[in-house]
Parts: structure tokens; C-alpha cells; sequence
């Protein structure tokens, strides 16, 4: 049905015949090797329930030379590939809009080096991100550690420098090739400064060596950034290193009740003030997205109803220093009757029941109903007018439109909620979110990519020369096209 919904054309590409089933066998074992259509159905499947293929077959190999030679092979014989990680991207872009190869990172989940002095973590692309934050924090003290232990301890550790709603599933080489931002982006800045080095499989199955475990290299062009955000289209990822932060030893939790939107930026301009270093997130979240998440999983607010909700969490080295803080700011913005109610604690218990509520809205909202979900950066003044905008666009219809996100980034998430996909509502609202935030000067995709679903409209982001700069890159990088066509890249989607 993705063909119909979307209006996809397939690619001049061969199809997969037995005889390319029995090449994949000998490269792989045929365990390595799903057919059975019981087997490859979640794989042909995304998140959202939007886009599905009808791929035949999904490889999983352990080791880079496999993937070399599988991607070297489909190269030769023109087959479309369709690298997948954890299949938690919201674009539509790890699974396959036609019968594209599906080559799974799944297998290859091996730590390879964690080193305390210099906060470097390697290991292989398919290591599920929540995997990896247990690994490094057993390394020592790290941030989930303090969650469940003490909150004076004098040892110190690691942590992962991103965190995110589907970190029980994501891949790390998913993460960067999403180039993902997620819940601690304000603290420790994008994947672009915290990937040390990566090792990628070009489509003619060239293996690229550039793993690093410095910060600073300075060795001619940075082509590691080329897969950073990419979505494998330019390349198969299947090492990372990362550098990974010292874990903080004090976090606090605090969560708000607002009357207004201008409220909320007032209260983001007095935790920047008064929190200044220590502040490591800030998030949004209106009425209806909260109660997306308490409905679906049967959750308790923190607080009574309100139109607005903030987030707002502080990690530091010293609790004594940062309750001062937090508490000084917390006095600000309840006496200037910005913040109306909240909460505030550092009891490992009480902040994951907190952060839970915000958490799951990312599966909630596709719990026994369909969204359109959209990610987009714009200036913090309009953040929310396109909500009501939104609102606005489908009064009429039965579909609810509501908005949360990292409002320290300028990143909203906009949904937009129906019984199931109703194409008078997709018609309703795009290109009509697009061209809102195109006239923002605002970004159609903050931090979940541009994928299948977004593709054909990049135009609103990028001007045409980009588009032509890009395409020309991925000409240069894959002559063939085979890695993830339809994906990024507006071509082939009428
Ligand atoms: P997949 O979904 O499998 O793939 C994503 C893209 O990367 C595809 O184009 C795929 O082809 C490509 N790809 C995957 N692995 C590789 C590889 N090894 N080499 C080359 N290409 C590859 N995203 C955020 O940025 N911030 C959030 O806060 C956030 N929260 C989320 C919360 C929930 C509940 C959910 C379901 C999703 C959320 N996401 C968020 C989106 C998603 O989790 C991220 O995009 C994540 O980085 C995808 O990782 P993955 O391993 O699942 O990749």
C-alpha cells in the first residue's frame, strides 16, 4: 500500500532470485539468512505503521567483511539495499518501500573497548543504545547508576552522551546515521561533535577505516561527518567510536504546570539564567500530549491539569550546589506566577516516574491509534503557533493535534491523531505544516532525518543547489543508487 498512498515509482533495479539467495547463504550461514514471510514481515514494517515493503529476504551479518561482500555483491548484480538498525526511525526510511534487501545490523552488537581515561567507547553498529549506557556505567558510577544508588559517591564514570525514548531498541549506528539528538542534546551537543570515529562499507563494498579515538584530528577531509545523518545512503555504518562524558553524581528532576505559552519561554529564560551550566534538559509538553501518555499506559501526572507542562532537569558534580541553585530559580518563577504548580526531586524513584510520562509519549502516540508525526525546528517565539495553526487546519475533522518536545533545542514535535490513516487529514495537513515552517525559516526535520516520508519535501529546507549538491554526492558515493532509494533524496517520489 505504500505505492498507492505515496505515489512511488520502483527503481530500474534487479530482483532477488534463487540464485542470489544461494550467494547470500554462502557469505552468510543460512541461519544469517530470513526468507520465511513470517520471519521478514517486522522487518518490512516501521514503527509508525507507515510505509511497508515486501522485501524476501533479510541478511544478518556479524562482521564488516560480510557486510562488504554482501554490498559488493548487490552492487554487481544492481539490488536495491535497505540497511536497518533497531527500526525505531519515525521517517519511514529503515525499511524497505519495495522488495530492497534488508540488511539487519542485529548481529553485530559487540563492545569492542571501553577506556575510562580517555571516556572512549567502541563497538560495533548494531549495539543497542541502552546496552551500551549499562556498559560504560559498569565502568564505574554512571548517571543510571546514581539513578538506583547513592548520590555521594566519590567514584566517577561514564555515561552515553545521547538518550532517547527508543533507547530499549535503537541501534547506535542507527543513532548516527539518524544523526539523532533526543532528551540530553542541550548538555552535550550533537553526534557530529561526540563521534570520534566510525567505520562505514561504501555500496561497491569498500571497507573506509575511520575509526579515531581522539577528539582532535585534523587529517584532511572530515568524511566521517558523510555518514553522520545520512540514513544509509551513502554507506553501511558498522563501527563507532564515541566519546562518552563523566557521569554527573547530582541530577534533579523538576516538573511544571504553566498557564500559557509565554510562560513557558519565560521560565526556559529563567533556567538558562539561573541554572546556567547545570541545566542538561528542557522539555515541553501541552495537555493532550501528556494525557496521550497517561491514558496509554495507565500513568499517574505528576502534577494536577494544566495547558502546559515543562521538564526541566539539572546535573551537576555537587547536589549541595546545584538544590541551591534549582531551588533559588524554582522561588523566581513561582513568585512572578510564571510557574502556576510542580515538583521537584532527586529521588532515583520519583525522577523516573517523572521523565516516564514524557518518555513514552513517542510509543503512546501510536498505541491503538494512527498519528502523523512531524519534528521541526523553529524559533522558540513560534514554537507553538504551529500547533494552533494545526489545530486550526483540521477543526472540522475528527483528528486531534497536539504538540511536546526539547524546547532547550527549538525542536517541536508536532502530532497529529486519528482513529487510522485517514488520507482527507494527511491531505489537510501537508504540505500545509511544511510550508508554515518553510515561511519560519524553520527546519522540516530537526533531529528524526528526512527518510521516505520527507523526502519529497526537502525543498522547504534546502534550496535547489543543496539538493543538486547532494545528489551529487550520493552519485559519487553510490553510482548504482542502491542504498536506500526513495529514501532523502526527492527523486523517484512524484
Ligand atoms: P533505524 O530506524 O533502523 O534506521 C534509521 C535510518 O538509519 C534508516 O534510514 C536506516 O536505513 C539507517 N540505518 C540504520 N542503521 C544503519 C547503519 N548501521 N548504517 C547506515 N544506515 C543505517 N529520535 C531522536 O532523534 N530523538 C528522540 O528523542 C527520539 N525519540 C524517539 C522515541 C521513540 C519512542 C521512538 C519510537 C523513536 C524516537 N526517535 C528519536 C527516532 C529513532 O529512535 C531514532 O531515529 C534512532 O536514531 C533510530 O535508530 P534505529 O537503530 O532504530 O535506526
Amino acid at each position: 500500500f505504500t505505492k498507492d498512498r505515496y505515489q512511488v515509482t520502483r527503481g530500474d533495479f534487479s530482483q532477488v532470485t534463487d540464485a542470489d539467495i544461494g550467494q547470500f547463504q554462502s557469505i552468510l550461514k543460512n541461519s544469517r539468512v530470513l526468507l520465511d514471510d513470517n520471519d521478514t514481515q517486522a522487518y518490512n514494517i516501521d514503527t509508525m505503521k507507515s510505509v511497508r515493503g515486501y522485501s524476501r529476504v533479510v541478511l544478518k551479518p556479524k562482521t564488516t567483511e560480510e557486510v562488504s561482500k554482501i554490498l559488493s555483491y548487490c552492487n554487481d548484480r544492481k539490488l536495491a539495499v535497505c540497511p536497518q538498525g533497531g527500526n525505531t526511525g519515525l521517517v519511514g526510511g529503515s525499511v524497505p518501500v519495495f522488495d530492497e534487501v534488508i540488511v539487519s545490523t542485529q548481529l553485530m552488537n559487540r563492545i569492542e573497548n571501553i577506556d575510562e581515561l580517555s571516556g572512549t567507547l567502541e563497538c560495533q553498529s548494531g549495539c543497542i543504545l541502552e546496552v551500551l549506557e549499562q556498559a560504560v556505567s559498569e565502568k564505574g558510577l554512571c548517571e543510571h547508576k546514581i539513578l538506583f544508588k547513592k548520590n555521594d559517591s566519590n567514584e566517577s564514570s561514564l555515561g552515553m552522551p545521547l538518550d532517547l525514548g527508543a533507547k530499549g531498541s535503537c541501534h547506535i549506528g542507527g543513532n548516527l546515521s539518524t544523526n539523532a539528538g533526543g532528551i540530553r542534546l542541550l548538555r552535550y551537543g550533537n553526534l557530529h561533535g561526540s563521534v570520534l570515529g566510525l567505520e562505514a562499507v561504501k555500496a561497491d563494498g569498500t571497507i573506509l577505516d575511520l575509526m579515531s579515538n581522539f577528539k582532535k584530528d585534523n587529517t584532511g577531509y572530515h568524511l566521517k561527518h558523510l555518514f553522520i545523518g545520512s540514513e544509509g545512503t551513502l554507506g553501511l555504518i558498522t563501527k563507532v567510536s564515541i566519546s562518552c562524558p563523566t557521569a554527573s553524581r547530582a541530577i534533579n528532576v523538576a516538573f511544571l504546570g504553566l498557564e500559557s505559552y509565554d510562560a513557558v519561554l519565560q521560565t526556559f529564560l529563567a533556567a538558562k539564567r539561573d541554572l546556567g551550566e547545570i541545566l542538561s534538559s528542557c522539555e515541553m509538553l501541552d495537555k493532550d500530549a501528556l494525557d496521550c501518555s497517561l491514558n496509554a499506559y495507565n500513568l499517574r501526572s505528576p502534577i494536577s491539569k494544566y495547558p502546559f507542562y515543562m521538564l526541566i532537569e539539572t546535573s551537576g558534580s555537587r547536589m549541595d550546589h546545584d538544590e541551591e541553585k534549582i531551588n533559588k530559580f524554582l522561588q523566581y518563577v513561582m513568585e512572578k506566577k510564571l510557574v502556576v504548580d510542580g515538583t521537584v526531586t532527586n529521588e532515583p524513584g520519583k525522577m523516573k516516574a517523572i521523565w516516564e510520562p514524557r518518555e513514552t509519549i513517542g510509543t503512546a502516540m501510536f498505541k491503538d491509534c494512527y498519528s502523523f508525526s512531524y519534528d521541526f525546528s523553529v524559533p522558540l517565539k513560534n514554537f507553538y503557533d504551529l500547533v494552533n495553526a494545526t489545530k486550526k487546519q483540521i477543526s472540522d475533522l475528527p483528528a486531534n493535534a497536539f504538540g511536546f518536545g526539547h524546547l532547550g533545542d527549538s525542536n517541536l514535535h508536532l502530532i497529529v491523531q486519528c482513529k487510522e490513516y485517514d488520507s482527507e487529514i494527511h491531505r489537510r495537513v501537508e504540505p500545509f505544516v511544511y510550508e508554515f515552517t518553510s515561511k519560519l525559516k524553520g527546519s522540516i526535520s530537526s533531529e528524526h532525518g528526512i527518510g521516505f516520508l520527507k523526502s519529497k519535501y526537502l525543498q522547504f529546507s534546502k534550496k535547489s543547489e543543496c539538493i543538486d549538491a547532494m545528489k551529487e554526492i550520493k552519485t559519487f558515493m553510490d553510482p548504482n543508487g542502491i542504498l536506500n532509494p526513495y529514501k532523502v533524496l526527492p527523486k523517484n517520489v512524484c
